[in-house]
């Protein structure tokens, strides 16, 4: 049997979300398509900045066509390269902003 990571708090805080909308209604979607963001995308690539394997404060905001695309494609590859980073990026943002 294959051990995950701990998925510590599956469901989000309610800090945790009002970030996720933050992101959402501030900033287009993260893979430079120029369309809107629709939803927030959790990282699938590690980071030293994430704690758990399904980390609530490292997520991109994506249009949900693209988030379809990335998750048909089943990595953060091509266009969706250096999620984990800009990830980190928008977790620092929002804790500099008093999001998290
Ligand atoms: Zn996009
Ligand atoms: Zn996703």
């Amino acid at each position: 049997m294959v051990r995950l990571k701990a998925r510590y708090n599956p469901k989000p805080t309610a800090q945790e979300k009002a970030f996720h909308l933050w992101l959402i209604e501030s900033f287009p979607c993260a893979c430079g398509c120029g369309q809107a963001s629709t939803l927030v995308h959790h990282v699938l690539a590690s980071h030293p900045a994430k704690r758990w394997r399904r980390d609530h404060a490292m997520v991109v905001p994506l249009h949900w066509t693209c988030h379809n695309a990335l998750h048909a494609k089943g990595s953060e590859t091509g266009k969706f390269a250096g999620m984990a980073d800009k990830a980190a990026q928008f977790r620092q943002m929002g804790i500099e902003e008093g999001k998290l």
